[in-house]
């Protein structure tokens, strides 16, 4: 594939068609880039598989702008700049006592790219990382800067957040806090389908957050991972077995063949939650890094019949794929979000 002057999205898939790419260093260098600009969209940290973040215009990416770090202890919020990596602003907030109610699968993608995505990671407790949005500050196209909050602008608000980038530019975002907390993982191997099916709610309801991995090689999820808030003074003994599965004693990549080197902590060490709840490491590669992913997001009540459903072209799914993982999300208000009033259940592919 032949890249343009911007380059590709992560996964290489992707040539950006924008003619170029503008990188201001302050608002005022931004306010007059979009001024004069026309059919401008903003980069994240180009993780979307699809052109979800491409023009024919010019791009803007916040790379470049003063990190902003605004942290109310009061209110329990932090405000944060529009580039910001969620990798970049999880380790000051745990060292400030603070934490984010949940992470994506890895910590590499920006605060504004994720939330406007709808990007989530799992648990039917968790909504989606929008959900932790209180505030937004947006830098509309007629160089005009508008705040939306959930307090001052309930009617409004709930559809700036999960906006695809395409109300204006997220300059300031604001987070809703909880106190920091520690999580452990353990990973459980070869839960069966048929387990599965009978014992879905109990299943995911196990941990704060639960993912199911299978290759769809057989009617069987390779990998269970549990993520558990714990409070590090009390002992817990996890289960050697759960309807079945086994548990891990070595860690474990979701994509088997692949080293653990590239994943978080495993086998029940508790650690902090920025650590833990995302599955792989800010200083590696996340998955396989040649792949392409995509997500099916369908209530929850639908979740045992899809699986059922997609084990029945396990034959033609499996060639194709490196691994799957089934995640649960908590329903929310976002009008755009994958999750918008139901109980959701993400069905991915990799
Ligand atoms: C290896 C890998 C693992 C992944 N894991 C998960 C996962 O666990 N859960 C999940 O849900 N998704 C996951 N994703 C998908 C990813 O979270 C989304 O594609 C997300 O949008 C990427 O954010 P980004 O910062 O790269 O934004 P980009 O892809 O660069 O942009 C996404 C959108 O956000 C807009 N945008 C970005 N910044 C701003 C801003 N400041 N103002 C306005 N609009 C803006 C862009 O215009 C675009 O519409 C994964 C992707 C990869 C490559």
């Amino acid at each position: 594939m032949t890249s343009g002057a911007v380059g590709t999205n992560w996964a290489g898939n992707h040539a950006y068609v924008a003619r170029t790419i503008h990188e201001p260093g302050s608002l005022d260098e931004l306010e007059g880039v979009v001024r004069r600009g026309r059919s401008l969209r903003v980069l994240g940290s180009r993780h979307s598989f699809n052109d979800i973040a491409d023009t024919t215009g010019d791009l803007i990416s916040l790379a470049r702008m003063p990190r902003v770090f605004e942290l109310d202890r009061e209110a329990r919020t932090v405000t944060v700049d529009g580039g910001v990596r969620y990798g970049e602003l999880c380790g000051p907030l745990h060292a400030a006592g603070f934490a984010l109610h949940n992470l994506a699968s890895l910590p590499h993608i920006s605060v504004a790219g994720a939330c406007a995505t709808a990007t989530h990671g799992s648990g039917d407790r968790n909504g989606n990382l929008a959900t932790a949005v209180t505030a937004v500050e947006l830098l509309k196209a007629d160089g005009e800067i508008v705040t939306l909050s959930r307090a001052t602008d309930p009617e409004t608000f709930p559809g700036a957040v999960v906006a695809l980038g395409a109300l204006g530019v997220a300059t300031r975002v604001t987070l809703r806090l909880q106190p920091t907390f520690q999580v452990r993982q353990d990973l459980y191997e070869d839960l069966t389908l048929a387990a599965v099916a009978d014992h879905f709610d109990e299943i995911t309801a196990l941990a704060d957050s639960v993912s199911l991995f299978t290759e769809w090689r057989g009617p069987v999820f390779e990998e269970v991972w549990l993520k558990r808030r714990v409070d590090p003074a009390t002992a817990f003994v996890p289960p050697p077995t759960l309807h079945g599965a086994t548990r891990a004693t070595v860690p474990i990549h979701p994509i088997r063949r692949m080293p653990a080197d590239a994943c978080t902590e495993q086998l029940g060490v508790p650690g902090p939650w920025h650590e833990r709840l995302p599955h792989f490491r800010m200083d590696h590669t996340p998955s396989a890094g040649a792949e392409l992913q995509t997500e099916y997001l369908m209530p929850r009540r639908h979740a045992v019949e899809a699986l059922i459903a997609v084990d029945g072209l396990r034959d033609r799914v499996a060639p194709l794929l490196q691994v799957s993982e089934v995640r649960t999300v908590a329903a929310d208000d976002l009008w755009m979000s994958t999750a918008a009033g139901r109980e959701s259940v993400a069905l991915h592919f990799t």
